[in-house]
């Protein structure tokens, strides 16, 4: 057996979907596709300042041999995060592939699998590193997934062909066998269904997406004030966005497969409640939801707040109110800036009675214009449900 096969027969044992082998010469299409629009990729600067993540300059992941010089293969597997089911009650509000806990600090059977094959090529003396290459991109020229129009890798035989799945690219210091790539779009000529599923434009034409118009961009990266015009389109997302996975003709069938319910998040899932994380304490924040889902940093449980507070705006249940009233007492601005925009959103009398008392008390002067833009918007009845 060669030692191609011998890595990916390992591969498979150990659990991903899918293995390819591909070259490792600069991935110069994705410097033209970044290099094209670099204004929309500026904010990837400086992100490790306020979020859990290193600065992203995707510049970095061109040129394999960067970070391994002797790098002669890409070894890419691909991980499966959609084989059990999601609690329902989270669904629209965090991406399953942040709830599956890909690479959270968490240990999972995702982290321990990657480190075993890392020991594993470690053993037969191949020197690896872990991740810097365009994921989706080296997971195409190594045969294992293609591209949908919505910017998806989608997988070319596991998991139904869906594109609920990640790449993850191993650098090694081997020549390998490499796999025939599939650098290809394989969708219906005439669909848009994700673009037309995107709220945002944020997917604004086939294999083209602004990341500072996404979701779920805005939800973990963007540090300040949800811009007003844009609150409405996040609906009930506070991590993530799956609007176009969802939308995909391709992913239904896996979608709609019965599959066992994953018994640990549904344990969980109460942690995550809109109401939870509009009102947690930061021993809540850092022991139950951080370690899960750890873009936001955790001195900025406030950031959670935020999403939580336009979630349920946009939810317009008047069962939220007295939740949303209690933090306009928050110490942060910006929790009662969003709470004031959501009550306002919610309408009825009690939320238009706490506005008008936090009128009088609040100092900020970009609370007190939200509360006034709350007030004007404010129905008297609930917004959705017509309820006195
Ligand atoms: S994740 Fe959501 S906001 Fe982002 S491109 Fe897809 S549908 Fe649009
Ligand atoms: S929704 Fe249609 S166009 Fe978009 S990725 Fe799926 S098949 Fe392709």
């Amino acid at each position: 057996m060669s030692l191609t096969q011998i890595i990916k027969e390992k591969a498979l044992e150990l659990g991903f979907a899918a293995v390819g082998v591909a070259t490792a010469e600069p991935f110069t299409l994705y410097a033209e596709e970044i290099g094209s629009r670099p204004e929309m990729y500026a904010w990837g600067r400086g992100l490790s300042q306020q979020a859990s993540v290193r600065d992203l300059d995707l510049n970095r992941f061109v040129d394999p041999a960067r970070y391994l010089p002797e790098v002669k293969s890409l070894v890419v597997v691909t991980d499966s995060y959609f084989e059990e089911d999601f609690p329902p009650s989270l669904a629209g509000k965090i991406g399953r592939c942040y709830l599956k806990g890909l690479f959270c600090p968490e240990e999972t059977s995702h982290s321990r699998r990657r480190k075993e094959f890392k020991k594993f090529l470690q053993d037969l003396g191949i020197q690896s590193i872990y991740g810097p290459a365009p994921a989706r991109l080296a997971g195409a020229r190594a045969g294992v997934t293609h591209y949908g129009k919505n910017c998806f890798a989608f997988a070319n035989e596991a998991a139904e062909r869906s594109s609920w799945i990640v790449n993850e690219p191993y650098l090694v210091d081997r020549e390998l066998e490499a796999d025939p790539p599939t650098l290809r779009v394989d969708c219906p000529e005439n669909c848009r269904k994700c673009m037309e599923a995107c709220p945002t434009g944020a997917l604004y034409a086939p294999l083209k997406m602004d990341p500072r118009k996404c979701i779920a961009y805005n939800s973990y990266f963007t540090p300040g004030e949800i811009p007003r015009e844009f609150r409405h389109r996040m609906g009930t997302w506070v991590y993530g966005c799956d609007l176009c996975q969802e939308a995909c003709p391709r992913n239904r069938k896996w979608l709609e497969k019965k599959k066992p319910m994953n018994s640990k998040l549904l344990e969980r899932a109460g942690d995550f409640s809109l109401i939870q994380l509009l009102t947690m304490s930061q021993d809540h924040y850092e022991q139950k939801v951080w370690p899960l889902l750890y873009y936001i940093r955790k001195e900025n449980r406030k950031i959670w707040q935020r999403n939580a507070a336009v979630a349920l705006g946009n939810q317009k249940d008047p069962e939220a109110i007295p939740a949303l009233v209690s933090v306009l007492e928050d110490p942060e601005p910006l929790v009662r800036t969003h709470a004031a925009w959501a009550l306002g959103r919610i309408g009825g009398k009690q939320a238009r009675a706490s506005l008008e008392k936090r009128r009088r008390l609040e100092e900020d002067e970009r609370v007190k214009r939200e509360i006034e833009e709350g007030l004007s918007l404010c129905p008297l009845t609930f917004g959705s449900q017509g309820v006195k």
